[in-house]
């Protein structure tokens, strides 16, 4: 058993019945927790013995880093890991003037197939479990050394989190250890029993919901879950979110040139959020191959008169304009890379020379 897959109060009952005195519990749950150590020879002040004993019975293992990217020109740095059965899974570390930002994945995979993100594209893949996940964190955190006071978690990888919300609330009962909830964000593409059972946790994160386009029929084009979680239900759920004061809900929102750009599409957003405690992130969307080739980014003129008319309409907006847009930052586009890398060495054999170069061409 992984150690780091149980929470707080879990860990403390396990290491209860094997470990003694109770601070010795307390040292161990430090070493972890706090230090995000993840070998018990580095648990200098624990005894010997109990550290043999521990490792004849647990593991502390995390993923292991299999590629980092060069460092984008703003800093920011996409990690590719391994999981012990061969997935792989991204991070992103993304360095700011007062705070650092790690994204985190939730899942190997995913089943919401959003038709412009490249992990949508490759389908499902399994639940992340705790230590997978605070794995990403530690290693992150360890690398850098970023100091817990001023990082931020972002759960906006790959996966969708509310799909695998049993292990993403032991992780954030594990991460509030180090920081306040108020430093974590969920984002989630709008499933409603989700959020609906983050509305009910005693410590809530942020949450940040993908809308992407201001009418039903539109979103579900573009995100097939709106078929089953309707815009104006999700809308609902929303406004039903309790938000501690000073607390805001972040509406993310993939900008798409032609689709829902205009002027027009942003005042319908204003009026979709209004009276929710509401700031919008515009993201001009992030070529890759594998993706439909009419999605393309909007110049900075269309993004310019969208984020213009939303504040005029009294809508906070912020623009990710360039965070790791040379790194891939996107979701799953490293991974893409890589799975497109070992599917056309597989099928080199196999291609005739008048056949497509791309792996995926059959599916675009
Ligand atoms: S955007 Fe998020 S929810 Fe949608 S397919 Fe990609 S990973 Fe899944």
């Amino acid at each position: 058993m992984n150690l780091y897959d149980l929470g707080p109060a879990q860990l403390e009952a396990t290491l209860g019945e094997i470990v003694s005195p109770s601070f010795r519990v307390k040292q161990i749950e430090e070493w972890m927790h706090v230090r995000g150590v993840d070998a018990f020879g580095a648990m200098t002040n624990v005894p010997k013995d109990v550290r043999a004993e521990l490792e004849s019975r647990f593991t502390l293992a995390f993923p292991k880093v299999l590629t980092r990217t060069v460092p984008a020109s703003d800093g920011s740095q996409k990690y590719l890991f391994r999981l012990h059965d061969g997935q792989r899974i991204e991070s992103v570390y993304m360095p700011m003037s007062d705070r650092t930002s790690i994204c985190l994945s939730s899942q190997a995979g995913c089943a919401v197939g959003c038709t412009f993100c490249v992990t949508g594209f490759f389908g499902p893949g399994r639940n992340i479990v705790p230590s997978e996940m605070l794995g990403q964190f530690y290693t992150i955190q360890h690398e850098k050394q970023i100091p817990a006071e001023q990082m931020n978690v972002v759960f906006m990888g790959m996966g969708e989190p509310l799909l695998n919300l049993e292990n993403l609330v032991t992780t954030l009962d594990v991460l509030y250890r180090n920081m306040s909830p108020r430093r974590v964000t969920v984002s989630t593409s709008g499933i409603i029993p989700g959020i609906d059972d983050l509305a009910r946790l005693e410590k809530r994160p942020n949450l940040a919901v993908s809308i992407n386009a201001p009418d039903r029929k539109r979103r579900e084009e573009i995100m097939p879950i709106t078929a089953k979680y309707p815009l104006d239900e999700l809308m609902a759920s929303l406004r039903r979110f309790p938000l501690e004061k000073g607390r805001d809900i972040t509406i993310e929102y993939v900008l798409l040139a032609g689709y829902n750009d205009s002027k027009s599409d942003a005042v319908a957003l204003a009026k979709l959020i209004r009276g929710l405690h509401a700031k919008v992130n515009a993201i001009p969307f992030n070529a890759d191959p594998n993706l439909p080739e009419w999605m393309k980014r909007p110049n900075d003129t269309a993004i310019d008169r969208f984020v213009d008319t939303l504040v005029q309409h009294n809508v906070r907006v912020t623009v990710r304009r360039s965070k790791g847009r040379d790194i891939a930052a996107a979701c799953g586009q490293l991974r893409g890379k890589e799975i497109a890398k070992s599917r056309a060495t597989r099928e080199q054999p196999l291609r005739k020379a008048s056949e497509p170069a791309s792996p995926t061409a059959s599916r675009r």
